[in-house]
């Protein structure tokens, strides 16, 4: 029940009518006993500084960001989180009060970590001597990318359909990058965030069935962060058809809709593990909520919660 005491968190972003965000936020509100809502705000782009000033003035607590609001959203902060700063995109507001009950707006990204936690949950530990090649170079890439790089692996092969778009990734989230001849984009030196080792390799190529299929010969794990395999489209796979995904390699699918795809398909007919897209959104939605209710839950029992919540609105 919505009452004077109720707290409002939302989803600020262009479309959102089919974000599952709402049903998990209002899922773990209710499962935890909390009287706070979380609710869908579309905005257009452009209003995007109206938009959060005013939630601000409403009293919400923080709001999540998705596209296309994930940097527009930067110059409204007023201090920015180092991951969101590093990857140049906010997905989650925390709206604080000063003494004089002025707002603070603070900008955070918890996609990198959302998805490294997903990842170990699904039994796979990035590690020094780890090799990862990622399909796509958009914003969730750059998530992935990051928190791959963050969690110590040892190689990332970016491929993308765009080569500059790749090429781009490599150039921001590398300390500097030396192109070389065609398809190829370098950058070895030590990746500037990580938290110790020797640093990561990273390198863009273009995205064909060939360079796929080699690139990933050498690697343990494969992550599909393009939209491909997205409802309607539900028999798309990066993947070629005929070819098997190598059993070695930990396929991790971005889309969660539907949670198994065709590309997850393709892993587990070859014995290779899958881990579905589903894990990475509730986790990166469980630290946001952490964040704003400060209520010391485990994010792992906020992330379950959500997940059981979502699966449910998937089927329906
Ligand atoms: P984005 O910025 O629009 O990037 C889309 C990517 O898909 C680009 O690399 C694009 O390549 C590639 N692509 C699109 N159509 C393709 C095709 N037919 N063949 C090959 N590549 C193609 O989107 P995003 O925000 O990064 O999201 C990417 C996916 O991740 C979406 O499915 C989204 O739902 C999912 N996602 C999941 C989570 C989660 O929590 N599980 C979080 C964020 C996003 P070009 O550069 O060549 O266009």
């Amino acid at each position: 029940m919505i009452d004077g005491h109720t707290q409002l968190v939302g989803l600020i972003g262009w479309p959102v009518e089919h974000s599952l965000s709402p049903v998990m936020h209002n899922a773990a509100c209710d499962a935890l006993g909390l009287n706070w809502r979380y609710v869908p705000l579309p905005v257009e782009p452009g209003q995007v500084e109206t938009a959060v000033r005013g939630l601000a003035a409403l009293g919400f607590r923080g709001a999540n960001v998705t596209v296309p609001h994930k940097q527009a959203v930067i110059p409204v902060l007023d201090s920015i989180g180092p991951n969101a700063r590093a990857l140049g995109a906010v997905n989650t507001l925390v709206i604080g009060r000063r003494v004089d009950r002025t707002p603070i707006i603070s900008g955070y990204n918890t996609d990198d970590q959302g998805f490294v936690g997903a990842l170990r949950c699904g039994g796979f530990e990035p590690e020094e001597g780890g090799r990862a090649v990622i399909v796509g170079a958009g914003g969730a890439a750059r998530a992935v990318v990051f928190g791959l790089l963050r969690s110590g692996i040892g190689e990332v092969v970016v491929l993308n359909r765009t080569l500059e778009r790749a090429q781009a990734l490599v150039s921001d989230l590398g300390s500097s990058a030396v192109p070389t001849t065609g398809s190829h984009h370098v950058s070895d030196s030590p990746f500037p965030h990580r938290e110790g080792g020797r640093g990561a390799r990273l390198r863009a190529l273009l995205l064909t069935p060939e360079t796929l299929v080699e690139s990933t010969r050498a690697a343990d794990l494969l992550v599909n962060a393009t939209t491909v395999g997205m409802r309607p489209h539900v028999d798309g796979s990066v993947w070629p058809g005929g070819v098997p995904i190598p059993a070695h390699l930990t396929t991790f699918d971005l889309v969660y809709n539907p949670l198994d795809t065709c590309l997850l398909r393709q892993a587990r007919q070859s014995g290779a593990r899958a881990i579905d897209g589903l894990g990475m959104l509730v986790r990166q939605g469980a630290l946001a909520f952490d964040m704003w209710t400060n209520k010391g839950l485990a994010v792992d029992e906020i992330a379950a919660l959500m997940r059981t919540a979502c699966e449910q609105a998937l089927r329906r």
